[in-house]
This record gives structure tokens, sequence and C-alpha cells, in this order.
């Protein structure tokens, strides 16, 4: 597909109102994708504050990301070097408890096609349960923390799951210290790696039961 069509699609993307019936705060999508990225941050869906800016992590979920990735925030914008793609990308609204879902109209629709654009991407890091499903199906009956901790595993080498950033997540980091102290800083070289346009090499899971 060629630049213009890319263009096509994300100016069609912009103007999508498919679920506009069940977003609270009506279609805003928030994404960031370029042919050239090497890093794809396969996200879940913006938060309100993210509705509210229209910049991808721009929020307290994004600063912890950037860190957990020892990415600055010039690269994490950076189109041409990280794509962040949401399962969906525009604010679901609130539930009970936290966010909503997001809708699941909009990966039906979006995001084989987009995608399809991204050819350079080396490795791919799947947050949260819905991404989980759509990019590591086969993965999908076992739990978050069981696929998280298997993580940096030879059988996925281009697809790191991770939890999602946001502070609603600050109990399953501290139930799981290996996380930070061993998963972060064996992944970091690899966010380098790819963004230097190498496929990540095989690695073994760092994480060693306490
Ligand atoms: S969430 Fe996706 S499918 Fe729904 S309106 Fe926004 S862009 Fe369209």
């Amino acid at each position: 597909m060629s630049t213009e069509t890319l263009s096509d699609l994300l100016a069609a993307v912009r103007a999508c109102t498919a679920c506009e019936a069940y977003l609270p705060a009506g279609p805003r999508p928030v994404l960031q994708v370029n042919p050239a990225a090497r890093l794809l941050i396969a996200a879940q869906a913006p938060g309100r504050k993210v509705h509210a800016t229209g910049v991808p992590f721009d929020d307290a979920s994004g600063e912890r990301l950037r860190e957990w990735l020892g990415l600055t925030r010039e690269t994490f914008y950076d189109a041409r070097q990280v794509a962040i793609l949401p399962m969906a990308f525009c604010y679901p609204g609130r539930g009970r408890s936290g966010d909503l879902p997001p809708r699941p109209e909009c990966a039906v629709r979006w995001r084989a096609p987009l995608l399809a654009q991204l050819v350079q991407v080396r490795l791919t890091l799947v947050i949260g349960r819905y991404a989980l499903r759509y990019h590591l199906p086969e993965l999908a009956q076992r739990s978050l923390t069981d696929v998280v901790e298997q993580g940096l595993g030879a059988s996925w080498p281009d697809v790191v799951p991770l939890p999602h950033p946001s502070p609603r997540n600050n109990i399953w980091l501290k139930r799981h210290p290996w996380f930070e102290s061993q998963l972060l800083p064996a992944l970091r070289p690899l966010v380098q790696q790819a963004l230097n346009g190498r496929p990540p090499s095989t690695h073994a899971c760092p994480r060693q039961r306490t």
C-alpha cells in the first residue's frame, strides 16, 4: 500500500463514527502510525485525558510506559520510530471499575489494514488482555500474569506481553516485583535493538522464581 493510501486510510479512521452510539465523549481516534516505525505499541484504548489532548499515552500511564521502556518523549512520539495502535482508537467511557473495554468494532474495521502498513516493525509490545487476545490468540486462555511472566520467551520473540502501565495496576506491580527488577532490564535492550532496525535476538525469560 502506498503512503498516499495510508493517508487515505488515516483520513478514513479520523472520520470514523462506527461506534459513536457507544462513546460517551464521541469519536476522537488517537493513534500514531508511520510505515517506518520499528516498535509497535499495541495498547488498549485511550483514557479520558488522552481523549482530551488527542496525544497517545500523554498521561500517567504513558509516563510509566516510557520509563519501563527507557524511551524519551521525543523518541516515543516520533512516528517514524514508534507506532501506537490501541485496540480501539476512541475513549470508551467509564464503567464501574475503571474505563470500559475497547470497542470491538474498531479492531474488526481498522486493525488489519493499519498493521499491514507497519512493514518495518521489529518488536511488538502487547499491552493488556485485549491486545493479547488479538496478537497472541493462542495464549488467550492463560492469565495475563502467567503470560507476562513467561514474557521474553523464545516462542514469540518479536512480541512481548506487558501489563497495562496504569496506576490502577500498582497493586499488581507490588505483588510481582520481578517485573520491574528482572523483566524490564531485559526488555530495554530489545527495544533499542528494534529501534536500530534489528530483529530481537532469541532470548530466554529472565524470570527467576523466588
Ligand atoms: S473507536 Fe474505532 S470504530 Fe469506534 S468510532 Fe472510534 S475509530 Fe471508529
